[in-house]
């Protein structure tokens, strides 16, 4: 059997991982595992467990370690994650981590893929951005389907989260440096950290991503 392929990608807020995970989910055959995206469908569906984090979630806040470790466990029982996956958002804290390095075992993180991208650039990048309600398709305010309300590849509603308004925007760029930062290290030290331009186009940056993985042999 293949190895699993588990690839951690990091970067602050607004640095493109969402839009290369799905992208390199679709190369690579393995889900695309964000723990934001599980937990919006979840605050949409109206569960008890969106109902738990809506608030957390529109402060900009961090929803409890427990809660997502538990998300991200169930998550992985799931047959298409077998394979592997690729994690976005997910770990965001230390213990986080330490989670997920409990759960995989040796069949552990492959390579963790830090977007580097100026914090300049992400705030400006998370104040235009809209995404599509239904599939997750990110636009800029600017795109036709923002200013329509209408997205372009499954008809759903276009909206700006409610956490890409500038208080939220600044709190969550100050939990990243707090929390998710000390990562890099957490990383580096296990020698599977892998930093990549994210300030070039998306094509760019996925290119340097395959490039890395080819490089490495993991795919
Ligand atoms: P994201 O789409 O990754 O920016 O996540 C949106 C929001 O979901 C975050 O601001 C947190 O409130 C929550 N969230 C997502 N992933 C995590 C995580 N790994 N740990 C704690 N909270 C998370």
């Amino acid at each position: 059997m293949t190895a699993r392929l588990n690839l951690v990608v990091l970067g602050k807020q607004g640095a493109g991982k969402g839009t290369q995970c799905k992208r390199l989910a679709e190369i690579y055959a393995i889900p695309h595992v964000s723990t934001g995206d599980m937990l919006r469908a979840a605050v949409k569906a109206g569960t008890p467990l969106g109902q738990e984090v809506a608030a957390i979630m529109d402060a900009g806040a961090l929803v409890s370690d427990d809660l997502v470790n538990r998300l991200v466990d169930e998550r992985f029982k799931e047959p298409d994650a077998q394979r592997g996956a690729l994690l976005d958002g997910f770990p965001r804290t230390l213990p986080q981590a330490e989670a997920l390095e409990a759960l995989l075992g040796d069949d552990g993180i492959k390579l963790c893929i830090n977007l580097d991208v100026p914090i300049d650039l992400v705030t400006e990048r998370l104040s235009s951005r809209r995404v599509c309600q239904e599939c997750g398709n990110i636009y800029k305010d600017t795109d036709v389907e923002a200013i329509s309300g209408t997205c372009s590849n499954c008809g759903g509603d276009v909206i700006q989260r409610n956490d890409d308004q500038p208080e939220a925007i600044r709190a969550r760029l100050e939990l990243y440096e707090r929390d998710t930062a000390p990562l890099l290290s957490f990383y580096e030290q296990r020698g599977l950290l892998v930093r990549v331009d994210g300030d070039q186009s998306p094509d760019e940056v996925t290119d340097a991503i395959t490039r890395v993985v080819r490089e490495k042999g993991l795919a």
